[in-house]
């Protein structure tokens, strides 16, 4: 063990930055981080082992512990609740011999619930051992494990499932079987890529750059939609010799699968946007930070960046002077809050930093950093090319350009949609050919449940905000125990607990909408889901403000599923 580690440790160096990497590396060695791998990596790196602790209790993709030969994590977002996923569990406890959250008797296979693999648009789906198989039934799943009993090795398994469906190339296999139905400037394929880097330096000063990054209104997409340009000019005007572009790659939002899908089509176009930002502030060095559900994408991503180092666009020694590397994260939805994610890449547990520690002045190792999402940097090229008017002629006054949606559930044609915003619920839902329609959920676990009384509302920063996910729920579905039980269950596990709102309040609104499940809430029930869920609103990070945001809009807004009783009786205090 002692060679390893030190063997590792040679090949990253033994800064606490490159922590997730060696754990990552001890993980794949020896399946969990013990005890004896923690103390001796303590006195390698420095660290004290309960720092080293501290970062793996945080992650659900670090093990202290056995997860079982074959490690299978079971998609459990809304998507796959109403599309299978119970009988695909019932299957695998019954081929595996043990139940859900624990190792069968020889340790052979372990199987644990997950939030969201990104797979949405292809559910029920199962990550084993970091391999996605997904479209899974009863009889696909007892297949697949039995395959696995007698030997079959996984890759091979992967082959013989999936790799008809996938053919983008990923190491040896492939992935995307996503279906791309609306292309706009963002997905189109008559860019030539690199073909706005050619520009840099001939036609576009950095200062150019930021003038027409700001000019075309692009606005960050991962959620918040802080304007872009406001982002590079602060970082651009702070004098450091050494800054960062950072993409965030990190898609943990239930129901999002764009970011696959681009980083799997368009991965030239997120990483010549890094480029350009890196060029237009005066950085040197880019880092995509990939989801560890993704990793999968990690030999064919690294494939795209050696080719741009042989076409000499990325590298120490060409004109740009701008390197990259890829980051693969560990599994915790709160670091695609862009300062958790700093916290993550410098080893440490992913927990949002406090407001007023600007990333642009103090990001990543405390120089300036621009964090972008993946979206925000596959579109810059096209900017770049065809100018700021070019791309505000897409969208609205105040929300400029298009829109990558990955629209899942009750529909006919689940997959990616490029739309400008400003469009409305109801054309969406026309254009996936969805029938029936009782509700959509914009926006994921953190955003609004909208009802057919107001599927005329648009998406946009002015309406309907959204970072990319949209979720269809027709008339035969239970609002409450497939959307707004689970979550609460989510925010309840994603929660870094580190406010105490965010830590106390969602168990509490969780009794409640358990109680809900058999009794009436009375108004004043309701008028104390409120002030709790103002008390949330001080929470530092976007995830503990929104908790009960479905669980509101379920209440307030479909009232012939759940009737509030009107009285002023203390309905649910007065059993609890
Ligand atoms: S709101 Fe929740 S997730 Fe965000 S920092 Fe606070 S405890 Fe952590």
């Amino acid at each position: 063990m002692k060679t390893t580690i030190s063997s590792i440790i040679n090949s990253t160096g033994n800064a606490r930055y490159r922590l997730l990497d060696i754990l990552h590396k001890l993980q794949s060695e020896y399946k969990f981080i013990s005890e004896d791998i923690i103390d001796e990596l303590s006195t390698d790196m420095d660290i004290s082992p309960s720092q080293i602790k501290q970062v793996i209790s945080f992650y659900h993709y670090l093990y202290d512990k056995n997860m079982g030969e074959y490690t299978i994590h079971i998609n459990r977002s809304v998507v796959a609740l109403i599309s299978g996923y119970a009988e695909v569990v019932k299957t695998l406890e019954e081929e595996c011999n043990c139940k859900l959250e624990s190792l069968s008797e020889s340790a052979k296979f372990g199987l644990w619930n997950t939030s969201c693999i990104g797979m949405s648009d292809q559910e029920p789906a199962i990550l084993i051992n970091g391999l996605p198989f997904t479209d899974l039934t009863p009889e696909k799943t007892k297949n697949i494990i039995s395959d696995l009993k007698e030997g079959v090795e996984l890759k091979q398994l992967f082959n013989k499932y999936e790799t008809d469906k996938y053919k983008l190339l990923i190491g040896q296999s492939s992935v995307n079987k996503t279906k791309t139905y609306i292309r706009g400037p963002l997905l189109d394929n008559d860019y030539s890529n690199f073909s706005a880097v050619e520009l840099l330096n001939t036609r576009n000063s950095p200062s150019d750059i930021l003038g027409i990054i700001s000019d075309s209104g692009l606005q960050g997409r991962g959620g918040a939609g802080f304007p872009a340009g406001r982002k590079w000019k602060a970082a651009a005007k702070v004098k450091s010799e050494k800054k960062y572009v950072i993409c965030n790659a990190d898609e943990g939002e239930p129901g999002t699968f764009k970011d696959r899908v681009l980083l799997t089509e368009k991965p030239e176009k997120i990483f010549e946007g890094m480029l350009i930002c890196a060029y237009a502030i005066g950085a040197h060095k880019g880092i995509l930070y990939l989801r560890k559900e993704y990793e999968y994408m990690k030999p064919y991503l690294e494939n795209v960046l050696q080719q741009m180092r042989d076409k000499g666009i990325l590298g120490r020694d060409n004109s740009y002077n701008f390197e990259m590397r890829i980051q693969i994260g560990a599994g915790a939805y709160v670091c695609g809050e862009a300062s958790a994610l700093l916290e993550s890449m410098e080893g440490k547990r992913g927990e949002p930093r406090e407001k007023y520690m600007q990333p642009t002045e103090f990001g990543y190792l405390g120089k300036p950093t621009i964090v972008n999402n993946v979206e925000t940097f596959a579109i810059v090229p096209s900017i770049i090319k065809n100018g700021a008017e070019w791309y505000k002629a897409y969208g609205t006054k105040f929300s400029a350009g298009t829109k990558v949606l990955s629209i899942a559930g009750d529909c006919a044609k689940p997959g990616i949609y490029e739309l400008p915003w400003g469009i409305t619920v109801d054309t969406i839902l026309k254009l996936s050919y969805a029938k029936n329609s009782k509700a959509v959920i914009v926006g994921g676990m953190s955003g609004k449940l909208i009802p057919p009384e107001e599927f005329d509302r648009k998406i946009c920063y002015s309406d309907l905000a959204t970072g990319g996910a949209f979720m269809i729920l027709n008339n035969n579905r239970n609002l409450l125990k497939d959307v707004v039980l689970p979550a609460l269950d989510f925010f309840i596990d994603e929660s870094c607990g580190s406010c105490s709102t965010c830590r106390n309040v969602p168990g509490y609104l969780r009794e409640i909408a358990r109680y809900m499940e058999h009794k009436k809430l009375s108004e004043k029930d309701l008028l104390r889901i409120e002030e709790w869920s103002k008390l949330l609103s001080i929470s530092r990070c976007g995830l503990g403000k929104s908790v009960s945001s479905l669980l509101i809009g379920f209440i307030r807004k479909f009232t012939d599923d759940y009737e509030i009783e009107d009285s002023i009786e203390d309905n649910f205090l007065s059993v609890n």
